[in-house]
């Protein structure tokens, strides 16, 4: 598709962000191309329109950036699964192990009924882990995950083994 290469050019890469040695890709130069943007967001929704899912589930932070529109734009709700400690309900929880250390995610109970058919999404993939942590989450309270949405993929990095149900939709892979 000719809108990935525009959408690639728009992805700044910072180097040594936030620490030595890393390569982040900054997607908030992407944010300031309205073309750009509006592109993400369409091949998002040109792929999950009709499929029948019911919850976009976004990962804090920059999930909450391209999950809403896309879960407006296919007909789900949005479900934020956070950071501990930000969600003031009843919360469910998954920790995960990332490169030094630990980390969690956390969703509201009650927010995904059993049953309901589920996008994660994501600005990037490196490991996998953290989208590895959100479809534990939501398997858990019963949904079924129907793909993980990425608009990057570090392919330089290890993917953690998944489940037969994932399948990484990267749309910019990242050299
Ligand atoms: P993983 O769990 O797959 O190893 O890491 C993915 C998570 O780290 C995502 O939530 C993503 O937002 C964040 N992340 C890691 N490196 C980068 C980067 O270079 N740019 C951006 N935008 N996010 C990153």
């Amino acid at each position: 598709d000719p809108r990935i290469n525009g959408i690639k050019t728009k992805i700044r890469v910072v180097p040594n962000f936030p620490k030595p040695g890393i390569m982040f890709q900054d997607i908030t130069t992407l944010l300031l191309d309205r073309e750009a943007f509006k592109d993400t967001i369409d091949l998002f929704v040109e792929r999950y329109k009709g499929k029948n899912i019911s919850v976009v589930a976004g990962i804090e932070a920059r999930g909450f950036i391209f999950g809403p529109p896309i879960a407006l734009a296919i007909g789900a709700k949005f479900v934020p699964l956070r950071k501990p400690r930000k969600l003031p309900g009843e919360v469910i929880s998954e920790e995960y192990i990332l490169e030094y250390g630990r980390d969690c995610l956390e969703m509201h109970v009650g927010a995904v009924e059993p049953g309901e058919r589920a996008l994660v999404v994501d600005d990037l993939i490196a490991t996998g882990g953290t989208l590895c942590a959100a479809m534990n989450l939501l398997e858990r309270v019963g949904a079924e995950v129907v793909e993980c949405a990425c608009v990057i993929e570090l392919p330089d990095l290890k993917v953690c083994n998944f489940t037969l149900s994932f399948h990484s939709y990267p749309l910019v892979i990242c050299t």
